[in-house]
């Protein structure tokens, strides 16, 4: 078998534009090829608040996860992980509680060669990388189950990824799946592109360049909320993500805003 921490470039399909790539490009990351930059930059050039987007949606990541663990949520499956950039799920939440366990999950095998970034945890807590398509919750549940106690609640992340699920009902119907199972008081988390805040020929342009090569779509911000199901959403509800429980007085403008996201707790 050929060394899974060293893909190929074929493997790779570095001559393809890759979401996890692309997205890194535009956090500043340099695990990226001339075909991700290539789209990357196009998108940029017709609406610079990409960036932006990208990184507050890092940091709803990390105020979403820090205030689970500060609920007591101690357990994560961080579902279509992305290319490690720190501070990644692990380090945010084992700097709230070491013994925080976490397992990744990404089904590009660029993600794979670089989760050993990954899996340094500086506490006791037990981190794994699982490669998998997100379409499988039983099987990936079943799966981190030797890593996470699921009879104890678990926060399923999914940050950024049910936009490429082609199907809005789809995406519902799996984020059921994945929380059916898992006991009171776990969580999910979810961003997902929303052209919501955004001009409309902005949001055409964007899904324009980027749909030639990356499957996507966008959703309402009702329809963000919908994808929660029955559990309660936490307070602001689902927002740009640079507003969820923002902490002081700046805020980039919404119109720099193309994800909406919101965390849930299953009653
Ligand atoms: N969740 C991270 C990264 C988002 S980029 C964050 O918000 O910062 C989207 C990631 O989802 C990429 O790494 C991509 O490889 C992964 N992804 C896309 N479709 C997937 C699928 N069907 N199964 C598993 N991972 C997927």
């Amino acid at each position: 078998m050929a060394d899974p921490a060293r893909p190929t470039s074929r493997e790779l399909h570095t001559d393809r534009p890759h979401s996890a790539r692309v997205y890194n490009y535009w956090l500043g990351g340099k695990d990226n090829f001339p075909a991700d930059r290539e789209v990357a930059e196009r998108v940029a050039a017709a609406w610079p608040g990409v960036r932006t987007s990208a990184r507050e949606n890092r940091d709803f990541l990390h105020r979403a996860v820090r205030g689970l663990v500060e609920r007591g949520v101690r357990q994560f499956l961080d579902v279509g992980t992305g290319l490690p950039l720190a501070p990644n799920t692990h380090e945010i939440a084992q700097s709230v509680d070491p013994e925080a366990r976490v397992v990744y999950l990404d089904n590009d095998p660029m993600v794979l060669a670089h989760a050993r970034a990954l899996l340094t945890g500086a506490g006791g807590g037990r981190i794994r990388y699982v490669e998998e398509d997100l379409l499988h919750p039983e099987k990936i549940l079943a799966s981190a189950a030797d890593t996470l106690d699921l009879g104890q609640p678990v926060a399923v992340l999914l940050l950024a990824v049910l936009h490429f699920v082609p199907d809005p009902r789809q995406a519902r119907a799996l984020v059921s799946r994945y929380l059916e199972p898992l006991p009171s008081g776990s969580a999910v988390v979810i961003s997902h592109g929303c052209p919501e805040s955004l001009a409309p020929e902005t949001a055409q342009t964007i899904a324009q360049v980027y749909g030639q090569s990356i499957q996507g779509s966008w959703a309402s911000a009702r329809e963000i909320g919908e994808l929660f199901g029955p559990v309660e959403l936490l307070d602001p509800g689902v927002v740009p993500v640079s507003r969820w429980r923002r902490p002081g007085d700046f805020c980039p403008p919404d119109t720099d805003i193309a994800l909406y996201g919101g965390v849930g707790i299953k009653p």
